[in-house]
């Protein structure tokens, strides 16, 4: 079991007045006696970029609860009673199995039959190496030799693969689709309409692609340094070489050592920008940017919204994305 750090995090529109939910259809408040279309589907979406893509596809035929809510880090939230209720009243849950084990208990525990896991959809691809293991292990790390991590077990279970597969629009693309189908599989009246609206989402994701493709095309340096390893299939996507200091969870605290190591690393390379997000501390990239007279500007991983996300919902976000990273890698 990894460090379970975070306290946590229902955040349902239903219950709780946060106005934080990212507005989602039907779920402000409008509830059964919404004008018009009425919501007949119960639907939990486990976090962030999940929540977008049902309130995008389901529109006003569901209601939508979501279990990290706004601000929140997914990465090992835990799970309320009164959510693990939620998860077991839905007529469907929308995960992701790998990113949040408390989902995952609880899926299997409440609604095995009733969940779609985007995981399988998604077809995670593969990371270099374990975030814990690279923080606790920095100091042996120079060489980059995966063999010293044989046979150490752990417990955690991130299996070696990239879980932020929302930065990939393609792949994305492909979990709204599953989203739509699976949503007319339990309400076949509403076929049409999802299938509709998750092919408007492609579209939305495949212009958003075309913008990053032109966008990064052109750029003085294609080293993306950030703080938690988030952007692994948007640097394979738009060939950019990602320094992530932290590793692939944000929790891990990287040593002096580590830190040292990415100074000289940022130095060598040339780099002039370090990323930090906008819900972590960015303690650690000031600290990497101090030593090394380099810039921090914000990427954000759009894990979660917050007041202080660059953009209302996760197109907007992205495009603020494409903005920092034209800026900070030089992109004409
Ligand atoms: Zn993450």
């Amino acid at each position: 079991m990894p460090r379970l750090r975070t306290p946590v995090i229902l955040a349902s529109c239903l219950a709780l007045a946060l106005g934080a939910c990212g507005s989602s259809s039907g779920g402000d408040g409008a509830g059964e006696e919404g004008s018009g279309e009425q919501a007949s589907l119960e639907v939990v979406a486990s976090f962030y970029p999940l929540e977008y893509l049902v309130e995008r596809v389901a529109g006003d035929r569901a209601d939508l609860t979501v279990l990290t809510g706004a601000g929140a880090d997914p990465h090992d939230a835990e799970l309320s009673p009164r959510a693990v209720g939620t998860v077991g009243s839905a007529d469907l849950v929308v995960y992701s199995s790998g990113l949040q084990a408390a989902v995952d208990d609880a899926v299997a525990a409440q609604a095995p039959d009733d969940a779609l896991d985007v995981t399988p959809v998604a077809d995670l691809m593969a990371v270099g190496e374990d975030a814990e293991e690279h923080a606790a292990h920095a100091d042996e790390h120079a060489g980059e030799g995966e063999d010293e991590h044989a046979g150490e077990g752990d417990g955690h279970d991130h299996g070696g693969e990239d879980p932020h597969f929302w930065l990939d629009t393609e792949r994305y693309g492909e979990v709204a689709r599953a989203i739509a189908d699976r949503l007319a599989e339990i309400d076949p009246e509403g076929a049409d309409t999802y299938k509709t609206n998750a092919a408007a989402v492609v579209e939305d994701l495949r212009a958003l692609d075309e913008d990053y493709t032109a966008g990064l095309a052109q750029c003085e340096s294609r080293d993306l340094v950030t703080t938690h390893e988030a952007f692994g299939y948007l640097a394979a996507r738009y060939d950019l070489h990602q320094l992530g200091i932290t590793g692939i969870s944000p929790d891990s605290e990287p040593s002096p050592a580590r830190l040292a190591e990415v100074s000289a690393q940022v130095e060598d390379l040339d780099v002039t920008t370090i990323y930090a997000e906008p819900i972590l501390s960015d303690a650690i990239a000031s600290t990497v940017a101090q030593e090394t007279g380099t810039q921090v500007l914000t990427l954000d991983p759009v894990e979660s919204l917050t007041d202080a996300s660059a953009g209302e919902d996760y197109l907007e976000v992205m495009r603020a994305n494409l903005d920092a990273l034209t800026e900070g890698l030089g992109c004409s």
